[in-house]
This record gives structure tokens, C-alpha cells and sequence, in this order.
């Protein structure tokens, strides 16, 4: 016990300054995996629920693009990332493996397309402004297109790109999607996000006075929170997603594998979330008025299973993913 403790106090502690928690955050990395600046990292197809009730087809694409701006401590998006600017083209080259006609032919369904870029889509050094028009020729025959930003690309000048992107993929409808995290203020400022509620309650304003959807990412018990703590505060996380008229929120377990995530786990600072908790939240989300659509992510859940009520537990919200509660 007393080499426990002498070893956790040897552990150089979580900063308190946003410049000393990136360079903390950054020194506990690993490698990146090399990938063709000209390929999409991934991609898959999968059914939602969609915005009318009903199951969509949905198309992602997991583009390969600079590193995001930003360093946040549960990140591992980065491990497919680029060191250098994004070039010109090489989204563009990416979007062209999309089918020319996406909408099943089996059944009458929605079809949404997911552009997610391990970051920013409006952040010109991670998707070039020049290859929108590209983009758009391909994402346009999609109902719906959904791309990722923090924040900081949602105000001042950004705003004409998002706009420019909207108007190019008409009659497609654009819907953003915002890691929003927490509402828990002081866990949101240690994720070192660089992000307030207020500056997402802002850019939720901005997308609704635009006709934009807003969709949110939630975490299930950050670091920081107790389990407890961690479901109360993902409630409340997802009343603030409703309140500022997201049409979805998922819900993430906060997951290790970023190095960082390990660090604090040794401090006794971050412990995963128990799938029960997850469960609950998802359950609250879906009981909230309104037509939000609420789901709990369930990739890579293995991790998360240690017995026999917990393998129940992930059967019970892949059901409410689909089915969104209702009988
Ligand atoms: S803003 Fe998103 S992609 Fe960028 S570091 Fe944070 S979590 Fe990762």
C-alpha cells in the first residue's frame, strides 16, 4: 500500500494551466498509423434512426486529414491524422468512392452520408475550402450530410464556409455535429476542449437560425466524475442537448486508449463508465419530450463486458438504438 501511494505520488500530476495539460497530454502518445493522405481511413455502412422515425441507410467516411487544432485529453482521433496541412484535392479524392446513387433500392429508406474528419470539417487546413464544390457533387444526392466541428469554426469567419458548404450541398440538409462532452463545467475545462457551455449554446444558436441540424456528442462519466456523478451529469448534459435543439445526441463510455486516459487511471482520476450507467442515460434521452433522437455508442464494447448482466446490458441498448424506446 505504502509503495502504492509512493508510486502515484512519483506520477507527474494532471496541470492546471491549458498549455501545461496539452504538452502532459502530448508526452503520454503514442505512434500514429501512416495512411494515404488521398484515402479515406475508413468507412462503413450502418443503419439510424433517422430524423422522421423511421431507419436510415448511412454511408461514413472517416477522412484522412491534418491533425486537429486541438489536444484534448480523451481524444485518440489523432492516431489517424496527418502532421501536415490537408491538400488541395486530396479530399476531393477521398469523396469520389462514394456510389453515384447511395439511396437503397430494397425498401424506400433515408440515406445520410457522414464525413467525419477527426476534427473540424470547416477548418480549412483539415478540409480545403477549394474541394467543397467536389464534395458537394458527391454528398448532394445524400437526404442528409453530417460532418464534425469544435466550436471555434462555428463564429466570426467561419461562418461564410459553413454557409457556402450548406448552399452547395442543397437540397441535401447540412447537420453539424458538436462534441459538447459535458455540461459539468470544471470536467469540460479539464478535458482541455478550449470550449465553454456558452460557446456551445452560441453555436447551437447559430446552426438553428440557419436551419442547420445540430447533433451532439456526450460522454458518459468524463474523468474527473464518480459513476454517479458521471450519470447525473450526462442527464443533464442531454437536457442541454435538447434544450438548444439538437435532433441527436450520442452518447459515448469515456474509453482509455489514448495513452493519456491510462495516466489518469493510475491517479484514480478517470475509471471507465459501467454499461448500466450508459444505459441509463440513454434510457433518460429517450424519455425526454420531443423528437431527439438518442443512441449510446456501442463500438469496441468488448472492454466494457465483464459478466453476464453486462453482455444483457448491451443487448438491451442496441434494441433502444434502434428502436429509440418506443415498444
Ligand atoms: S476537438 Fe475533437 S478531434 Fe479535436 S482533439 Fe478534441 S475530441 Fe479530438
Amino acid at each position: 500500500m505504502v509503495l502504492l501511494y509512493q508510486a502515484m505520488l512519483s506520477l507527474p500530476l494532471y496541470p492546471d494551466s491549458p498549455t501545461e495539460r496539452t504538452r502532459w497530454i502530448l508526452a503520454r502518445r503514442g505512434p500514429k498509423t501512416s495512411h494515404d493522405p488521398r484515402q479515406p481511413y475508413g468507412s462503413f455502412i450502418e443503419d439510424e434512426p433517422g430524423p422522421d422515425g423511421t431507419l436510415w441507410r448511412c454511408h461514413t467516411l472517416l477522412l484522412t486529414n491534418r491533425e486537429c487544432a486541438f489536444r484534448c485529453l480523451m481524444c485518440d482521433l489523432w492516431q489517424d491524422t496527418l502532421d501536415t496541412t490537408t491538400e488541395s484535392g486530396a479530399i476531393a479524392a477521398q469523396v469520389a468512392s462514394l456510389p453515384p446513387n447511395p439511396r437503397p433500392t430494397e425498401e424506400p429508406m433515408g440515406c445520410a452520408l457522414k464525413l467525419y474528419n477527426a476534427g473540424s470539417f470547416f477548418d480549412p487546413g483539415q478540409v480545403p475550402t477549394a474541394d467543397y464544390q467536389a464534395i458537394a457533387d458527391k454528398a448532394r444526392h445524400f437526404d442528409r450530410v453530417i460532418v464534425e466541428s469544435h466550436t471555434a469554426f462555428l463564429r466570426g469567419k467561419h461562418v461564410e464556409r459553413v454557409l457556402a458548404f450548406q448552399d452547395a450541398i442543397a437540397p441535401a440538409t447540412l447537420e453539424v455535429a458538436i462534441g459538447l462532452e459535458t455540461v459539468h463545467e470544471e470536467a469540460l475545462e479539464k478535458l482541455n476542449k478550449r470550449m465553454t457551455v456558452a460557446d456551445f449554446r452560441h453555436a447551437a444558436a447559430f446552426l438553428a437560425l440557419n436551419q442547420i441540424a445540430l447533433r451532439v456528442f456526450l460522454l458518459v462519466r468524463p474523468p474527473f466524475l464518480t459513476e454517479e456523478e458521471g450519470v447525473e451529469w450526462g442527464c443533464r448534459s442531454l437536457d442541454v442537448a435538447h434544450e438548444c435543439g439538437a435532433t441527436f445526441a450520442a452518447l459515448l463510455p469515456t474509453r482509455a486508449g489514448n495513452g493519456a486516459l491510462e495516466a489518469l487511471a493510475e491517479q484514480g482520476h478517470y475509471t471507465p463508465p459501467k454499461l448500466q450507467s450508459l444505459e441509463a442515460c440513454l434510457r433518460y434521452g429517450q424519455s425526454l419530450e420531443g423528437t431527439m433522437r438518442v443512441t449510446a455508442d456501442l463500438w469496441d464494447i468488448e472492454p466494457f463486458v465483464k459478466s453476464d448482466d453486462d453482455r444483457a446490458c448491451v443487448t438491451r441498448i442496441a434494441e433502444l438504438n434502434q428502436n429509440q424506446g418506443r415498444p
